[in-house]
């Protein structure tokens, strides 16, 4: 199965100062983990920071969202090879609170992950369905849909070595996380679907769970067969907890 990988997502929060410290106790207490890949992936301003606080270590960084453009007239965007130039190897894709928030199609989503791949960033494409969606029995048919925007458009083969999340919106923040065996459920629903289309990609993809992950339901999760890993937000921004969640892998 390899290497079990966990993505920080600080979300908006952070400075300079705060940072500092947990990116410092980051590498304290993560970097003799020997099961785990741990990436974290921080609010644009700080992506030179995590640069030059993360380099030489085994942590790696990345950023939440680009622009599906890559260049030209689009005030407030920021481009994949702007994310390159600090060293980003990572970026979230699809995040449902940008998917509410700010109208995030399944087509701008799509494109965003094909410019992610075109300039060597590794995605982290966001899915997972409401809770109105999940009581009315339709999560795996939504979930299908979002992946079918980039298949469709691009193939299964995109999915090489990329990463799927999934982030369930009712478990995201709320202290509710999926059980092992729903997030189980769905991980194998994922990955099965890219193996009727390309066996490889599918043997190479991750496919995280993410939504209130914490030290306590980590163990449960990341032993499951189809999870490799997890996306954490709020925990991962106390140095203790988020060492918790990753060393549960070992
Ligand atoms: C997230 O927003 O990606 C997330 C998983 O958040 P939390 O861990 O706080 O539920």
């Amino acid at each position: 199965m390899g290497r079990k990988l966990v993505v920080a997502n600080w979300k908006m929060h952070g400075n300079l100062a705060a940072n500092k410290l947990l990116l410092q106790e980051y590498i304290r207490r993560l970097s003799p983990l020997e099961n785990t890949s741990v990436v974290v992936c921080v609010p644009y301003p700080y992506l030179a920071q995590a640069q030059s606080i993360l380099q030489n270590t085994n942590i790696a960084w990345g950023a939440q969202n680009l622009s599906k453009d890559q260049v030209g007239a689009f005030t407030g965007e920021v481009s994949a090879e702007m994310l390159k130039d600090f060293g980003a190897s990572y970026v979230i894709i699809g995040h449902s609170e940008r998917a509410t928030a700010y109208c995030e199609s399944d087509e701008n989503i799509a494109t965003k992950y094909a410019q992610a791949q075109k300039h060597g960033l590794i995605p982290i494409l966001c899915v997972g369905e409401t809770l109105i969606e999940r009581e009315a029995g339709v999560m795996q048919m939504v979930v299908g849909k979002q992946l079918d925007t980039i298949i469709n458009t691009y193939g299964a083969s995109v999915f090489a070595n990329a990463i799927v999340s999934y982030e369930p919106i009712w478990a995201i923040g709320t202290g509710l996380a999926a059980s092992s065996d729903q997030a189980q459920s769905m991980h194998e629903f994922i990955r099965g679907k890219i193996e009727v289309l390309d066996k490889d990609a599918a043997a190479s993809m991750k496919i995280l769970y993410g939504g209130s992950v914490n030290p306590q339901n980590a163990v449960q999760l990341f032993v499951m067969r189809d999870i490799d890993g997890g996306l954490v937000g709020k925990c991962s921004l106390n140095a203790q907890e988020f060492e918790g969640i990753c060393s549960a892998v070992a």
